[in-house]
């Protein structure tokens, strides 16, 4: 038995709705009026849906419905038989787990229908990448579902939404785009949701994919992937959270010189079950930290040790013992992704052993 195929049968244990299981139920042929695919766009708000105030930089995120964002783009009307629907209209700051779980059980029973052939979700870019990941790991379809955001408001010169909302009809029109796990399409790029982060707070190339790049790009009305991403493709999705009305509480501790321990400390005290670390190299801790963290798991809290630095993984038991202080290590996810799979791990298991099979495949 292969690494990959021992590493999923040990995982199937958690997850065993497969969603290939749910194949048969879908149709992915489900052409509309005039043979195009039929779209549901849910709107949650961002720059992308913002408007300015006066002539300075100010402005406010999650002003625009829907219907005022697709009618910038009126000619998506060739490419798709488009519905919309606002679930929510904040700036993505705001962002919580009762718009998470609505917006997983809403795109769920819509890719169920065999008349809907994909998601767009508009969203504020500074968090997309948290929602994007959640969906990805809640979400139990092989159709397309594409997070889009944008970086200057709905109203400015030059505003990039238009042509990112576009770009996000394209992606889900295609049919290249299926099995692939859910995408971020930005500025021309599609990343996948597991390694696609925010990296400038003002840039329209606000987004990347620090550990392996970019899925492909949309160029002239076209989708082109350079490659596929095994994991999206091979794993045995998904957590199901229809039942859910909350998920279990889950911190992060920010690593740097000199680190106090009172944040762990103040998470454990607050009942807290999971603590995800940005530490610092590869997920290192100062040792007052340590010591913390080290307390906590030994009273069943779930620790997971990632890193603040941009790019590779958090590797276990390196230049610390993992196994000895009952430690899970994030792999490629950053802090506030491995917080999201930390708190649907939650959900299933407390064990160290468990969730850090889970962090090695998902
Ligand atoms: N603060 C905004 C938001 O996340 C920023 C954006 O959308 O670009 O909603």
């Amino acid at each position: 038995m292969s690494y990959l195929d021992k590493l999923k049968k040990a995982v199937s244990n958690f997850f065993p709705a497969h969603a290939r299981e749910n194949k048969d139920a879908e149709q992915t042929e489900s052409a509309g009026p005039h043979g195009l695919p039929n779209i549901h766009v849910l709107a949650t708000g961002g720059t992308i849906a913002g408007r300015q105030m006066g002539a300075g930089p100010r402005y406010q995120a999650g002003e625009l419905g829907i219907e005022a964002l697709l009618g910038a783009v009126p000619t998506v009307r060739a490419l798709a038989n488009i519905r919309s629907e606002q679930i929510a209209n904040i700036g993505s700051q705001d962002m919580d787990e009762d718009i998470w779980l609505k917006l997983a059980r809403r795109v769920n029973e819509l890719l169920a229908q065999k008349n809907v052939d994909g998601v767009i979700i508009t969203h504020g870019t500074d968090t997309l990448e948290e929602t994007a990941y959640f969906l990805d790991l809640t979400v139990k379809s092989d159709k397309p579902v594409v997070l889009v955001g944008a970086m200057r408001p709905a109203s400015a010169v030059g505003a990039d939404g238009p042509a990112n909302l576009f770009d996000a009809v394209v992606v889900v029109a295609s049919p290249d785009s299926a099995a692939r796990g859910v995408l971020v399409a930005m500025n021309g790029n599609v990343f996948e949701a597991r390694d696609a982060t925010k990296v400038s707070t003002t840039a329209v190339q606000a987004f990347a994919a620090p550990n392996f790049g970019p899925l492909g790009q949309v160029h002239d009305g076209r989708v082109f992937y350079w490659r596929r991403s095994d994991r999206a493709s091979s794993r045995p999705l998904a957590f199901d959270v229809s039942g859910l009305d909350n998920l279990p509480l889950v911190g992060i501790v920010y690593g740097h010189a000199n680190a106090p321990e009172l944040p762990v400390k103040t998470l454990v005290e607050a009942h807290y079950r999971g603590i995800v670390s940005a530490g610092v190299g590869n997920g290192n801790l100062y040792h007052k930290v340590l010591g913390a963290l080290a307390d906590a798991a030994n009273q069943g809290v779930a620790v997971v040790r990632s890193s603040r630095v941009a790019a590779g993984p958090t590797m276990r038991d390196v230049e610390l013992d993992d196994t000895r202080y009952g430690f899970v290590a994030a792999g490629a996810l950053n802090p506030q992704k491995a917080r999201v799979l930390l708190q649907l791990a939650l959900t299933k298991t407390q064990e160290p052993g468990e969730i850090q099979k889970m962090f090695d495949y998902c």
